[in-house]
């Protein structure tokens, strides 16, 4: 049976179907511990290298810090000197009742950065837990529940919320990008809000161009997911739906990660500056963003080094190096992702080798991931590459010669496969 393939069901497992889900991917992760290629333990030795128990270092090129700030010095230093600061990880209470003033000086900073009115959370997967099911009750679209459109790419942290919208209003699925899908449930409904990556795991984005059209005739609401943008995206790092939108409108959220290419840890909800109501409602009813968990005081510190990290010269300079290695890295290997100037590069090999290739990938000292039947389509397994800012170009040349090397006559891309990838 293809566990890819959707079967409607009607009462339960509308939005969900746990059976099918861990049917496959306890099978893929399975094999991916039993052939070393999950479960490692290793630490980070200092010079961008892994290292296991055993001594045995690697270059980790399965990791989202595309530009390195994961490991960035000032970043770690404002994480330790925030701690020596306030005294305190967590203080534990509602940030609504008693907050430290590090939070806000935080939200302050990346809304300068970002240009909106910026809410934290300990994640966008708990942003999105926050904020989803008050959209679709209405409260924060002036107290009319709008139908809500979950695009069929849309992350599994927004996905997973489907049935608790559901709960309280029509939720459907739209194909991946589909405008006139939107337009036509517009057309028929007073309110429609639609959810979406802004861009997608696997590159391409979502169409912000004809969104905003839509958004401009209908009142569409647009809640974006943007995580794998900030940083890597815009000149001050705002993203790639943020860089496209000239401000926000009054129907706008977009959250992202602070945890990949942003190099700390946390969320971050930037809402229309005109929009103070949202900000309230948010921080005493979005679920764990009104718990007693905020973000901590390490992730805090880190986060407003990272922020003047965004602010300055360097920024630009490790977005371009990372341009410049995703270059580098098309002009040898041949993905389906050739082009389209995202880090993420699936490198196609047969499922039945996929998981030997990956093997002898790590034996030479590359981590990629295999991704392989049934956690994705046969015809679509492969070697998934994260490329980052700090590999050098000869890292780079290595690494694409050593794919080559194992992979062999199984790096074919289909031209019809090109023309889809934005
Ligand atoms: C990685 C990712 C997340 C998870 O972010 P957390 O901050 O760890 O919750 C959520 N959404 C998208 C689109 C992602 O790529």
């Amino acid at each position: 049976m293809d566990v890819i393939q959707e079967v409607s069901v009607v009462g339960p497992r509308q939005f969900r179907n746990n059976d099918v889900a861990i049917g496959a991917g306890n099978e893929f992760w399975t094999a991916c511990r039993s052939n070393g290629l999950a479960g490692i333990v290793a630490n980070l030795t200092g010079d961008g290298m892994l290292e296991d128990p055993d001594g045995f270092r690697f270059l980790n090129l399965s990791c989202c810090s595309y530009l390195d700030l994961d490991s960035h010095p000032q970043i770690i230093e404002g994480a330790i000197e925030a701690l020596r600061k306030y005294g305190v990880l967590d203080h534990c209470i509602s940030r609504i009742r008693i907050q430290l003033p590090m939070l806000l000086e935080l939200e302050e900073a990346l809304g300068g950065l970002f240009d909106a009115r910026v809410v934290s959370a300990i994640s966008a997967s708990a942003a999105t837990a926050g904020v989803l099911p008050l959209l679709a009750s209405g409260h924060l679209t002036r107290g009319e529940r709008p139908l809500m459109i979950f695009d069929k790419f849309a992350h599994f942290s927004m996905n997973l919320f489907k049935p608790v919208c559901a709960d309280e209003t029509t939720v459907l699925t739209c194909p991946n990008n589909d405008l006139n899908f939107i337009e036509d449930q517009c057309k028929r409904n007073h309110k429609v809000a639609y959810v979406t990556d802004g861009t997608f795991s696997m590159g391409g984005h979502a169409d912000v161009a004809g969104l905003l059209e839509l958004q401009d005739r209908y009142g569409l609401f647009l809640y974006f997911d943007d995580s794998h943008s900030l940083s890597v995206a815009g000149s001050r790092g705002e993203g790639y739906v943020r860089s496209q939108i000239a401000s926000l409108s009054d129907d706008t959220i977009i959250v992202a990660t602070l945890n990949k290419a942003f190099g700390s840890s946390g969320g971050a909800i930037m809402l229309p500056k005109s929009r103070t109501d949202m900000e309230d409602i948010l921080t005493r009813f979005g679920g764990p963003l009104a718990w007693s968990q905020p973000m901590n005081t390490a992730a805090v510190g880190a986060s407003l080094a990272s922020a003047q990290l965004h602010d300055s010269p360097e920024l630009k300079l490790r977005q371009s190096q990372l341009d410049a290695n995703i270059l580098r890295f098309d002009a040898q290997v041949l993905t389906p992702q050739r082009g389209n100037g995202f880090p993420i590069k699936v490198v196609p090999v047969a499922n039945t080798r996929v998981v030997s290739c990956a093997q002898e990938l790590l034996r030479r000292g590359y981590y990629v991931s295999p991704v392989f039947f049934p956690i994705v389509p046969r015809s679509q397994a492969g070697l998934r590459v994260m490329l980052r800012s700090g590999l050098s170009p000869a890292a780079v040349d290595h690494l694409c010669k050593s794919i080559i090397d194992v992979v062999g006559q199984d790096v074919e891309v289909k031209h019809d496969q090109d023309a889809t990838v934005q």
